[in-house]
Formats: C-alpha cells, structure tokens, sequence
C-alpha cells in the first residue's frame, strides 16, 4: 500500500489488443473504485551482453509492487527470439500457472457444467528451451523434469485444492511413457499428496482426461488438476474451448518473487486495433489478481457485472456472436457496477 492508502500494481499492457483491453480493465477499476493504483510499463526485450532481457524499469517496478497485470505480447517466430513471456516466467520465478475454465450462466455453448481448475508446472518440461542439432535433419528437444519443481507445483495445488475448497487434487501425466521425467512428476505428487491427507488424491493419464473433459466435463468440478508444462498449455485450450472460448480465460502465474496475472490468448492481431477485442479474459484474470491479494469484494462485484453482461447478451462483442465493440462492451459492465 503507498501513503494514498492505496495498493500499487505494475501493468503490462502488451501488444496488439493489450492496450485495449488493458484500457477496458483499467475504466471498470475506476468505477468500481478499487483501491489499486496502477504503474504501466513498457516490456519490449532489449538486448544485453546477447541476451533477450526485460527493461530494468519494468523489472524494478514489478519486483517492488510483487504483483502485475498483463496483456499479450507478440514473440516473434524465429532464430535468435526468447519468448518474452519465458522470460519472464524464468525472472521472477513464475512456477505455478493457474487457469479456471467455468461456464458463463446464460451463455449457451455445448456444455454448461464446466468448472475445471487446471495448474500447469509453468518453468520446465518442454519448455526449458534446450534444444539442438544432433546431424542434419536430425533435432533434439530436451524435456527437463526436476523434483524440486515438480514438489513445488504439487505443494502448490494441495494448497489452492485447500483453500478454493475443492479438497481433490488430480495429477494428469504419460509416465506410462515417459516412465524417468513424468515418473518423477508423479512420484513427486505422490509423495507431497502424503503431506496433506485430508485432501482426496488420484492420477489420470493425459488422453483419458482429455477424453473424459470432452465427454462429461462434470468429472472435473471438484478437483484440481496439475501437471507438466505443455500438457497444461494444450489441455487448458481445451477446457477454454468448452465454455466459448479465449476471449473468457483467466489465468495467474504465481511466483516467488511475484505474481502476474494475464489472458490466456494471444495479441489477436487480426483485430488489433478496431475495437473489437473481448477484454473479458483480461478482466477476469484481474478478478483472479484481486481474489489474490484478499480484496474478494471488488473481484465478486466486477465479475458479477460481467458475467451478467454476457449473460444478457445485449452487448457483447463479435468473438461472443454479438455486435458491440470493446468500448460499448466494457460500457455495459460499468452500467451494472
Ligand atoms: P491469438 O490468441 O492472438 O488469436 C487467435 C484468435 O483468437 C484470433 O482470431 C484472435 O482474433 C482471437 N482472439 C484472441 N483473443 C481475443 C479476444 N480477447 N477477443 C476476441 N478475439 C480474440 O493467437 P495467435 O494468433 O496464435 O497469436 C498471436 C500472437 O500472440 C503471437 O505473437 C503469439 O506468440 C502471441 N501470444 C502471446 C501470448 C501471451 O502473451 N500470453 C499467448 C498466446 C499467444
């Protein structure tokens, strides 16, 4: 909190729609007067002794106010380009990501009972980027599974299990497969699942959860379901695709040396700048942020706002099946504040 009372928070707001939906977010904290200020900073890498880094101005704010909001960022595809989210996965210790999926009440999509709660290992797996060239037409891609991360993320969701009240914790992996690196995850979950006793534990392989999220998502309301890193990626597109999609999707990277929550979508650039873009993923993982830092209050009145938007169906935007813009979208929520 600074001397206003209030609590300061580093915005990112990214690029392609970022800015937009940034913009929505921060007009509906301002009528429903959170008490939050935000510090905005630029995240465009630079490079240093040949190295992708963050500016040390947004570093230094995120590392002071420990929490950020944050809209998609644009990793260019190619040689020599570090992703800029890893990055920032990597700086500040980002280790478990969080991604809900619940059905809108009112929305129609095939399924109306979805409440899945997924935690990915955000820091290794797949994505530890070690890869390389054996011969010519030859590449490995090295998948790095620790126990200290593994142990970590697991804690992690025994305790989100614990405190969201699901008391069920369901690790998806293949180590019928990968027997070494995803035998270790699940041995690590195994292991942490002994810690916390009064939470229910079991294990599904990865093509059977799928499979079974496709054919009675119900299966899932009750547990928390953690795993390694890209299967965490795909499956949560999946369960994002079970309630209408990317536009609806929070999630929340928590962290040792902070927090930082985002959509799970991507910069849309197809629709960047014309006023388009759903910022209902973004409020939502600010919702997730405000639950976070125990200011539940604001969270429920916001997300209420917009669910019941939605819901009416009035005015919502092109990715939803409506016509509105993000403006007269985000207008609709602060009409109902
Ligand atoms: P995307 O999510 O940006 O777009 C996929 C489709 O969904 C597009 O048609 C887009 O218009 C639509 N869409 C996405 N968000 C929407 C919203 N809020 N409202 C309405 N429609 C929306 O995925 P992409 O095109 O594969 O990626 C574009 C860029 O985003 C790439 O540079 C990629 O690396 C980056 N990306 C960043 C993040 C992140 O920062 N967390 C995540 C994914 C992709």
């Amino acid at each position: 909190k600074n001397a206003n009372g209030n609590y300061e928070v580093t915005l990112i707001p990214g690029d392609g729609i970022g800015p937009e939906i940034s913009k929505s977010v921060e007009r509906i904290f301002s009528a429903a007067q959170v008490p939050i200020e935000w510090e905005s900073v630029d995240v465009t890498p630079i490079l240093r002794d040949g190295k992708t880094v963050i500016p040390d101005e947004a570093l230094n704010s995120i590392l002071r106010t420990k929490i950020a909001l944050k809209g998609p960022l644009a990793t260019p595809i190619g040689k020599g380009h570090v992703s800029l989210n890893l990055t920032l996965r990597r700086t500040f210790n980002l280790y478990a990501n969080v991604r809900p999926c619940k059905s809108v009440p009112g929305f129609a999509t095939n399924y109306d009972n979805v409440d899945t709660v997924l935690i990915r290992e955000n820091t290794e797996g797949e994505y530890s980027g070690i890869e390389h060239e054996v011969v010519n037409g030859v590449m490995q891609s090295i998948k790095l599974i620790t126990r200290p991360a593994s142990e970590r993320v697991a804690r992690f969701a025994f305790a989100h299990a614990i405190a969201t009240g699901r008391n069920h914790v369901t690790v998806v992996h293949k180590a019928n497969i990968m027997k070494l690196s995803d035998g270790l995850f699940l041995q690590a979950c195994q292991e942490v699942a002994r810690e916390f006793p009064q939470v229910e534990f079991d294990e599904i392989l990865l093509d059977r959860a799928c499979l079974q999220i496709v054919q009675d998502p119900s299966h899932y309301r009750n547990t928390v379901m953690v795993m390694p890193n890209l299967y965490g990626d795909i499956l949560s597109d999946m369960c994002a695709g079970l309630i209408g999609g990317l536009g609806l999707t929070p999630s929340g990277n928590i962290g040792r040396d902070a927090s930082i929550f985002e959509s799970v979508h991507g910069t849309g650039p197809d629709i960047a700048g014309l006023d388009k873009a759903n910022p209902t993923a973004l409020l939502l993982s600010s919702c997730m942020m405000l639950r976070h830092m125990n200011l539940n209050s604001f969270a429920d009145r916001i997300e209420d706002a917009a669910l019941k938007t939605i819901a009416e169906g009035k005015a919502i935007t092109a990715d939803l099946g409506g016509k509105a813009s993000n403006t007269q979208f985000t207008d609709a929520i602060i009409a109902k504040l």
